[in-house]
């Protein structure tokens, strides 16, 4: 950490870089200036762990983009996937391969947090950051960004990363616009032992009665996670198709231990992941695969990408400089993360219309659940997959065709 004289007796405190929100993405990005032997300071609202709504869904890019030396604490691993279609037409896929690992976020997050705390970030849990300046009084001056905390406490940073989720302040300073708006819902349901035992290594996935809905289970040893995501507004219909899920499967008489629900946003195109000395990354930039609405990937990859520009960012001279390494980060984004969010936008607009078509594909279709084990493992990207696979370009055409007039006809081979 620098120290700046802004008089002779007024000396403060400078950050490097200094990190909103200690999810996944905050973590990742404090990690990332950490090592690169910055001053960083990791805020955070809640006290940790901290609870949050979500699947806990860990497939290869996820793993992938974690620090070394880091030990997921799986709660399973998936060998199985059960696809039903509003409940019906059941059928499950098998792999000997792990398919992914299913982990509980209280316990992931704060794991990834003590690695940036390992790193060298410094953590403050329990403040809320209540906004950002980059002019004004609070600002010493052009180099320098003020942290204002709930309370009034200032906080001065030469770098701010923006990672506090998906109802983001810092998203909101940057002009983050959105395409896609989705609200999951989700319960935690401790079963006993012959039910844990019945889903142990398998998950089930079903393909919704809303239009781009669908709902999962997924085991956690003696806890089902159970949850749905549908378009934002339809908020009723989410709630009893969460209700319908529950009780068709037979976990009615289960009291959850916690049912909660949850945002999640995809940008638009051209939504900006930055505004003078302040990046955002993961669901704060609104950086999301928009058909699955897998996420922790998103804000690993994101948040790492995000802390190492930051710290080229806090080391720049001048506007000129800044706006150079907030377009390199804004590129580096884009050609990755970009990639994959369009060719799952495409695959959701064509989920939406043709919902059976998928469940077709997947349950009879061995490319098309081939394609979802690569994914899943990590062997392969959707960008990746369309790029370089003819068979992957040729459906996704079709279904561009197909979803582009409604009551058109394809099969799983077309
Ligand atoms: C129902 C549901 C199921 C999901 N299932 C999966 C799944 O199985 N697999 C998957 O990959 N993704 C899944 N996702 C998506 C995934 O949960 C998110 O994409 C991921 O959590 C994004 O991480 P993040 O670090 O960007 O944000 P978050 O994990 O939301 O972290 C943001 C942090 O910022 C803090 N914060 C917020 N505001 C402030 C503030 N003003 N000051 C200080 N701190 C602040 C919050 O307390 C929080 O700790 C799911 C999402 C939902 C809603």
């Amino acid at each position: 950490m620098s120290s700046e004289n802004s008089s002779a007796d007024d000396v403060r405190q400078v950050w490097d870089v200094v990190v909103v929100g200690a999810g996944p993405a905050g973590a990742s990005a404090a990690y990332a200036a950490a090592v690169a032997g910055r001053r960083v300071l990791l805020l955070e609202k809640a006290e940790l762990p901290r609870y949050k709504t979500c699947g806990g869904g860990i497939i290869g890019p996820s793993r992938d983009a974690l620090p070394p030396g880091f030990e997921l604490p799986f709660k399973d691993r998936v060998h199985a996937v059960t696809f039903s279609h509003n409940g019906r037409f059941s059928r499950t896929r098998r792999s000997k391969q792990m398919l992914f690992g299913l982990i509980n976020r209280p316990e992931f997050d704060q794991q990834l947090v003590e690695h940036a705390q390992k790193a060298g970030a410094e953590l403050r849990t329990g403040v809320t950051v209540q906004r950002v300046e980059q002019h004004g009084s609070a600002v010493p001056d052009r180099r320098t960004v003020a942290v204002v905390l709930q309370g009034g406490e200032t906080l001065l940073a030469h770098a701010v990363v923006g990672a506090d989720g998906s109802a983001s302040r810092i998203g909101a300073h940057v002009g983050v616009k959105l395409g896609q708006v989705d609200l999951g819902l989700e319960a935690e349901i401790p079963v006993p032992e012959t039910v844990a035992e019945d889903w142990k290594g398998r998950v089930l996935i079903d393909w919704g009665p809303i239009p781009g809905s669908y709902g999962w289970v997924f085991p956690k040893g003696d806890t089902l996670t159970v949850g749905v995501i549908s378009a934002r507004g339809e908020g009723a219909a989410t709630k009893r198709y969460l209700e319908d899920f529950i009780g068709r499967l037979g976990l009615a008489g289960f009291e959850p231990s916690i049912s909660s629900g949850h945002l999640t946003r995809c940008r638009a195109d051209d939504s900006p992941l930055s505004r003078g000395r302040v990046l955002v990354c993961g669901d704060a930039a609104g950086l999301l695969e928009p058909w699955t609405r897998e996420g922790i990937s998103f804000a690993l990859r994101s948040g790492r990408l995000a802390g190492e520009w930051a710290v080229r960012i806090a080391e720049a001279h001048d506007a000129v400089d800044t706006r150079r390494q907030a377009l390199n980060y804004a590129f580096a984004v884009k050609a990755g993360l970009g990639v994959e969010m369009a060719v799952g936008k495409r695959l959701l607009q064509a989920f939406e219309r043709r919902p059976g078509l998928f469940h077709a594909a997947l349950t009879g279709f061995r490319p098309a659940w081939r394609a979802f084990m690569d994914i899943t493992r990590g062997s392969t990207s959707l960008g990746e997959m369309v790029r370089t696979r003819p068979i992957a370009q040729r459906a996704l055409a079709a279904l561009d065709r197909r979803s582009a007039t409604a009551d058109g006809e394809v099969t799983p081979s077309s």
